[in-house]
């Protein structure tokens, strides 16, 4: 009984792991093919008692064309080119500092309450900002005002002290 736990549990690690890598390959080489990524190649594994003619002789014959660099006859898997491009695309929030890849994810992010947070913050910065380049572009003339108005009581000063 214990050994067929441990087959079980062995089948089942395995299968993770191959769904994980499985993962890795179409994350690395197929969703985002950056520069070097090589050519992936799906294989028929699913019937073992053919594992020789649908998976061993292909593979063989791609390594091969590989080896002596020309393309091999099979042709390379591949994601959809508008999917690729869309997962490609990528835009630069300059409200929340921040890159989002995928044109549904920007469409979201510019709904999203983190970015519109920012934009509030924003408008806010901005209303500031003009508030003060106005109030600053005023004060020279607010200046000769308090100097006018304090001109007088320095006035009274002097007359006090000159009587
Ligand atoms: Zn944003």
């Amino acid at each position: 009984k214990l050994q067929k736990t441990g087959i079980e549990a062995l089948k089942q690690v395995t299968k993770r792991y191959a769904r994980k890598q499985n993962r890795w390959v179409k994350n690395r080489f197929l969703s985002r093919p950056g520069p070097g990524a090589l050519p992936v190649y799906g294989l028929e594994v699913s019937d073992v008692s053919k594992w020789e003619k649908s998976v061993l002789e292909p593979a063989l014959e791609i390594v091969q064309s590989f080896i002596q660099g020309h393309e091999p006859a099979a042709t390379p898997v591949k994601i959809p080119c508008n999917e690729t491009e869309n997962k490609r695309s990528y835009h630069m929030c300059d409200l929340c500092d921040r890159i989002i890849i995928g044109d549904r994810e920007w469409a979201a992010h510019r709904k999203s309450k983190s970015h519109l947070h920012q934009l509030k913050k924003r408008r806010r910065l901005d209303s500031d900002a003009i508030t003060a380049i106005e109030s600053w572009s005023v004060s020279p003339d607010r200046d000769k005002e308090l100097k006018e108005k304090g001109s007088p009581g320095q006035n009274d000063e002097e007359l006090k002290s000159s009587v």
